[in-house]
Formats: structure tokens, sequence, C-alpha cells
């Protein structure tokens, strides 16, 4: 996508096969149209800066009230804290190296939900950069985080049971917190505050998807007459992740066979639009009929009246 040009030159690897498993079946998807990036945050950080020309920048905190810098334009990243009882996504990975040749070097793993789902909606998530060098992250959908030793075991005994490793080297690790709600108005302080990226509601609330969408809300505004930073989702997926989100409040032990649902019904080029909020109708369509249709009409209707907990 135009958005994503910048961003896949400089990403580190790329998939065009992929993978969403459960304890029943695996689903591969393959896409040489749109393949899955991994993108290092520090090459992109730095080909950033190395663009900021004139551009002031503010590492320093701000508080909430302050007033804005002297500029024709300011962007305004800085975070809220999500809702009390918010879905979150939070995980923990660790980069690790190994003896044993036995990852599959041309196939990401998205989703795999062979793993304890007793705290909630629970999976794996693994980037083989070689057959011997992967990130492995525990992932959570829930609405409270959990202490590190917990993901650190998941990942042990994932690597454990579905690779048979019990040594390896660590790398590096990494962790984060994503909020998975619709995001909230923010007032800006005058015509020349725009929000952005999180704080400008770009994070997609059903996935956590961040990185994709802040390009194309930045790409939209670079365009734009004004310089206007508009969220950068369509009014229909903003209502599906509504309900999406509902159900997994709800009926937090339909998650998996809910994502194995929507991947098994979709190819992998209409999966990775759907994911990048670029899909048809019909693909729109595909993954409606593929929910189950009680608990996804209930949720519509708590959305449409008000009473939703997404
Ligand atoms: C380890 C990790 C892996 C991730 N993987 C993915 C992924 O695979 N795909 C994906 O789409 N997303 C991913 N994400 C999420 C994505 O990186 C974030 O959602 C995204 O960075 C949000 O961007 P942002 O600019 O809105 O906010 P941030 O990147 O959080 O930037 C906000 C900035 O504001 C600064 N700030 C905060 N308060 C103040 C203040 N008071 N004054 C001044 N500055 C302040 C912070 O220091 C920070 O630099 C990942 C996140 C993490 C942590």
């Amino acid at each position: 996508m135009p958005h994503l040009e910048a961003a896949s030159k400089l990403s580190t690897k790329h998939w065009q096969r992929w993978q969403i498993c459960d304890h029943k079946s695996t689903i591969t998807h393959i896409s040489a149209q749109h393949p899955y990036h991994a993108l290092s945050a520090q090459n992109w950080l730095s080909d950033c800066r190395a663009q900021l020309g004139d551009i002031a920048h503010y590492p320093q905190k701000l508080p909430e009230d302050a007033a804005l810098p002297e500029a024709d334009i300011v962007a305004d990243s800085r975070p809220k804290a999500p809702s009390k009882g918010a879905l979150l996504q939070h995980f923990l990975g660790i980069e690790i190296k190994t003896d044993k040749a036995v990852f599959d070097p041309d196939t990401a793993i998205l989703m795999d939900f062979r793993t304890d789902q007793s705290r909630g909606i629970h999976f794996l998530y693994m980037l083989p950069f070689t057959d011997r060098r992967a990130l492995v992250e525990s992932t959570y959908f829930t609405t409270e985080t959990l202490p590190e030793s917990v993901y650190e075991t998941d990942i042990t005994t994932y690597l454990n049971d579905i690779f048979g490793i019990s040594e390896f080297t660590e790398i590096r690790r990494e962790a984060g917190v994503i909020p998975m709600e619709s995001a909230k108005e923010r007032t800006p302080i005058d015509k020349r505050h725009k929000f952005i990226g999180g704080a400008g509601g770009a994070i997609r609330p059903s996935s956590g998807y961040a990185f994709g969408f802040i390009q194309k809300q930045i790409f939209d505004m670079s365009t734009d007459h004004n310089l206007e930073a508009r969220p950068p989702h369509s009014a229909v997926d903003i209502w599906m992740d509504r309900v999406f989100l509902d159900v997994l409040h709800r009926y937090q032990p339909l998650g998996p066979n809910l994502f194995m649902a929507m991947a098994g019904r979709l190819t992998g080029t209409e999966f990775a639009r759907f994911m990048s909020g670029q899909a048809k109708f019909t693909t729109l369509l595909k993954i409606i009929l593929a929910m189950p249709k009680m608990p996804f009409s209930l949720s519509a209707l708590s959305v449409i009246s008000g009473r939703s907990k997404s």
C-alpha cells in the first residue's frame, strides 16, 4: 500500500506465508501481494529522525495542560490512559537462538492458540528469522496485565511443547500494552493542534494494529490541504470492531474460535487487506457470515442501544 512503501523498504524480513492455528487445525495463508513485514523500531526511528529537518521534536515531558509550542502545526501523540475495564492487548516477546534447526523460516505464526486459555484469550506469536532464530511472543487480550514470569513461562512451555526446545539463548526482549477500545474524542486547544497516532484514533480497536494505520493517517494528513489528522478507519470497520469487542468481552472462551473462523474464510490477500482496513465489501460479508449469529446479534443490539462493553 502506498502509505507503507517507506516502511517496507526498511523491513528486516518479510513472509508471504503465515499461519493461525489451534489444537484442531492450522490455517495457512499465502499472499505475494501483501506480505507480512518485520520492522526494527531502531531502524525506523533513525530513518524518521534523519528526515525531521526543521521540524521541532519534544522528547521532554509536556503536561496535558501545557501551552502549545510556537509552531504552524503541533502534532500531539501523547497517549491517554485506557478506560477502566477496557480490553488490553498485552505481551512479552523474547528473540531466541537455539542450536537445533526447528523453525520454518518461510512461515510466520500470527496466532497459535495451543496455549493455556485459563486467564482469557491467549496466543503465541512467532516470527522465525532463520531456522534457529525467532521472536516468540506471549500475547493476551484481557483487562489486566500479568507478572513478567507468566509470559516467560508461556514462552518456554510453548517452545518445549511445540518445537521440543528446552535450551535457548535470549538475544533481546520486548513488551507492550495496547488498548483495544474505540479512541476517545480529544478536544484540540486551537486550530494548529492535531492529535496523531493512538491519541488521534489510529489504533484499530479489534486487533491493536497500530503501525500501518499511523502511516496511513500521516500519509493522508500530508496530502490534506489543511493538514487535518483523521482516524484512518472507516465507519463500518469501527462499527464491526465495536460489536466484535463486545462479543470478546462477554464470551471470552469463544475468542480463539472467532479468529479461526474468520481466518478460515479468507484468502491471504483478503485477510491482509482486512487487517489493514482495506477490505472489500464481499470480504466483510464473508466475515459476518462466518461469525456465530446469536452472540453477534446480542452484541450488535448492545452497541445500537449504547449498552456495549466496547
Ligand atoms: C514491543 C512493541 C511491539 C509492537 N508491535 C506492534 C506491531 O507488530 N504492529 C503494530 O501495529 N503495533 C505494534 N506495537 C504498537 C505500536 O508500536 C504502538 O501502538 C504505537 O507506537 C503507538 O504510536 P503512537 O505514536 O500513537 O504512541 P507512542 O509510540 O506511544 O508515542 C507516544 C510518544 O509520546 C511521548 N510522550 C508521552 N507522554 C508525553 C508527554 N507528557 N510529553 C512529551 N512526550 C510524551 C512518549 O514518550 C512517546 O514517545 C508494538 C508496541 C510495542 C511496545
